[in-house]
C-alpha cells in the first residue's frame, strides 16, 4: 500500500496544538506524507476539544460536511483524535458515521497502526484506560518519544504549525492531566489523572528546539504551576524548572500556562522579579468573583484570596499583565453572583480574558448534580456585558501604552490586517519613492498583548523595537524604529 497522505485540522487549546505536532511526527517516522491541503490527503485527522458543548458542535458539523465526499471516495479515512475521541468513544460513529478511527490524546502513538487498519476496512479505537497513574505510564513513554524527536513547529511541509506560522514558538509539556476536578470541567475525565514530566526529559527537549531555531518557550500544563517531580536527588517545582530553562543559550522569552490560583506561591511570584526571560504575564484563571459560585465550581479559592495572589505577583514585579477565563451562568449563579465576578474584573484590570458561556459536560459534577437554570439568553446578555467590561479595561490599560517603545517578537504576517493606524514616519523616510508597502507584521509583547506594525517579511521570528502610536482593546499599533 502507497504511504498515506494526512491532513490535520486542529481546533482548541494550546495542548492540542501540541498534540497535533505529536500526530505529526508519529506519522512522519512512520513514512506518512503530510500534505496542507486537504483535497489532496486521503487520511484526514481531525484533533479535537470537548471542554464546551459549542466546540463540539463545530466538529460534528465540520466531519459531517465530509460525507459526500466519503461516497465518491470510499477509501477516504477520517479520524478522529484527542479529547472528544477519550469522551465518545467507539460510540462517535452514531453521530457521525464517516469516522473511522478514534484515538484518545495519550494514544496518538499508535496512530500508524490505526490508520494502516482503517485502510484496510477495519474501524478500530484506541482509547485511555479509566484512570491510575500506572495506566499511563507506556503510552506517556510514547507520547515523550515522539515530543523529543518533533521538529520545531512549522518547520516542514504539512506540519499543523505550518498554517498558524508562529515562527520560532515552541511549546513543551511540562505536566500531561489534571487532577483539580473542577465541577464544570471535562478535562480530568479525557486527560486522565496529573503526570509531571522529569525535568531532564523537559530541558532537553528545550536545548533541542532552541537548537532549531526556537527563541520562545511556553511550558504547558493545565495546572503548571503545581508541577513537583524528583529528580537528582532534589525536588523541583515549576519556579526551579523554569530558572533552569532560563539558563539556556538562544532562549528569548520563557512563558508558563496555565496558572491555578491556589497554587501560585510567592516563590513562583519572585522569579517575575529574578529571572529576566521569563515574562511579565500570568494567565491565572479567575472564573468567578462570587464565593458562592466558586465554590459551587469546586475552584479552591475565594475571590479575596484570587485578589491577593494577584497582587502578591504585582507587589513583587508591578508590570505583570494578569489574564484569566471566566464562566458565565454557571448553574445557580444570580445577578448578584455576576455583579460580583464584574466588581472582581474591575479590581484585577485584566490584561485580557476569555470569557464562555456555561455548557453542560457529560459526567463532569455539575452536569450530573446541579441544574442548567441560567436561560441561555441570560448567558448571552452576561456574556456580553462581561465581555464589554472587559475591553473597556484593556481599551484603558492599553492606551498607557501609546508613546512608549516596547520589544516585540514578530510571530508573522498579519492574517487579517487591520486598518492601518495613525502616519508610519520610518516607512516614508525609509521608502521615500516606493510605491509597495511592507506587509503589516504581528506580535507580541513581552507581556502578551498583540501589536501590528508594518515592517519586512524578514522580521518574522525576531525581535524588534517599535514605538506604539495608537492602541485599541485587543490590540496596540506601532511603527519601526529606524535602525541608528
Ligand atoms: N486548565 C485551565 C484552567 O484551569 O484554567 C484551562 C482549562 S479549559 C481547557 C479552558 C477554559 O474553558 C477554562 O478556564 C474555563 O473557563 C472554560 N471551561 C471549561 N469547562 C467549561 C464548561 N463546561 N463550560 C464553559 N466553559 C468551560
Ligand atoms: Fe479543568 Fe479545573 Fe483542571 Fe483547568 S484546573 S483543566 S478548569 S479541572
Amino acid at each position: 500500500m502507497t504511504p498515506p497522505r494526512v491532513h490535520i485540522t486542529t481546533y482548541g487549546c494550546q495542548m492540542n496544538q501540541l498534540d497535533a505536532e505529536l500526530v505529526a511526527e508519529v506519522l512522519r517516522a512512520s513514512s506518512a506524507q503530510l500534505v496542507a491541503d486537504p483535497k489532496a490527503a486521503d487520511v484526514l485527522l481531525f484533533v479535537t476539544c470537548s471542554v464546551r458543548e459549542h466546540a463540539e458542535n463545530r466538529v460534528f458539523s465540520n466531519i459531517g460536511k465530509l460525507a459526500p465526499r466519503k461516497r465518491r471516495e470510499p477509501h477516504l479515512v477520517v479520524g478522529l483524535l484527542g479529547c472528544m475521541a477519550q469522551e465518545h468513544g467507539p460510540a462517535v460513529r452514531r453521530r457521525a458515521p464517516v469516522i473511522d478511527l478514534v484515538c484518545a490524546p495519550g494514544r496518538l502513538a499508535e496512530l500508524p497502526a490505526l490508520i494502516a487498519e482503517a485502510r484496510a476496512g477495519r474501524k478500530r479505537e484506541a482509547l485511555d484506560p479509566p484512570r491510575g497513574h500506572a495506566d499511563f505510564a507506556a503510552s506517556d513513554a510514547a507520547l515523550d518519544d515522539a515530543e523529543v524527536r518533533r521538529p520545531l513547529c512549522g518547520s516542514s511541509p504539512g506540519s499543523p504549525g505550518r498554517g498558524r506560522g508562529k515562527t520560532g514558538q515552541a511549546y513543551v509539556v511540562a505536566m500531561r492531566g489534571c487532577d483539580n476536578f473542577c465541577s464544570y470541567c471535562v478535562v480530568p475525565l479525557v486527560r486522565g489523572p496529573e503526570r509531571c514530566r522529569p525535568p531532564s526529559l523537559i530541558l532537553e527537549e528545550v536545548r533541542r528546539l532552541l537548537g532549531q531555531g526556537a527563541r520562545r518557550i511556553t511550558l504547558l500544563g493545565q495546572a503548571v504551576n503545581k508541577y513537583a517531580a524528583e529528580e537528582g536527588g532534589r525536588r523541583w517545582d515549576l519556579a526551579d524548572l523554569l530558572e533552569k530553562v532560563a539558563e539556556m543559550p538562544g532562549l528569548a522569552r520563557l512563558s508558563f500556562i496555565t496558572s491555578h490560583p491556589k497554587a501560585m506561591t510567592e516563590r513562583l511570584a519572585q522569579v517575575f522579579r529574578d529571572v529576566p526571560a521569563v515574562t511579565p504575564y500570568l494567565h491565572l484563571p479567575a472564573q468567578s468573583g462570587s464565593e458562592a459560585v466558586l465554590e459551587r465550581m469546586n475552584r479552591g479559592y475565594t475571590a479575596e484570596e484570587y485578589m491577593d495572589r494577584v497582587a502578591m505577583v504585582r507587589a513583587l514585579r508591578p508590570d505583570v499583565a494578569v489574564a484569566s477565563d471566566f464562566i458565565v451562568g454557571f448553574p445557580g449563579e444570580s445577578e448578584t453572583d455576576f455583579e460580583a465576578t464584574c466588581r472582581l474584573v474591575r479590581r484585577a484590570r485584566f490584561s485580557g480574558a476569555f470569557v464562555f458561556k456555561y455548557s453542560p459536560r457529560p459526567g463532569t459534577a455539575a452536569a450530573e448534580r446541579l441544574a442548567d437554570d441560567v436561560p441561555d439568553a441570560e448567558k448571552r446578555r452576561r456574556n456580553n456585558r462581561l465581555l464589554a467590561l472587559v475591553e473597556e479595561i484593556t481599551g484603558e490599560e492599553n492606551r498607557k501604552f501609546v508613546g512608549r517603545t516596547v520589544r516585540v517578537f514578530v510571530e508573522e504576517i498579519s492574517p487579517r490586517p487591520h486598518a492601518r493606524k495613525g502616519s508610519d514616519p520610518f516607512f516614508a523616510a525609509a521608502n521615500p519613492q516606493s510605491a509597495i508597502r511592507d506587509p503589516q507584521l504581528r506580535g507580541r509583547t513581552p507581556c502578551n498583548r498583540i501589536v501590528v506594525f508594518d515592517g519586512p517579511p524578514q522580521l518574522v521570528g525576531t525581535e524588534v523595537d517599535v514605538a506604539v502610536i495608537d492602541s485599541g482593546p485587543l490590540t496596540l499599533f506601532a511603527t519601526r524604529i529606524a535602525p541608528t
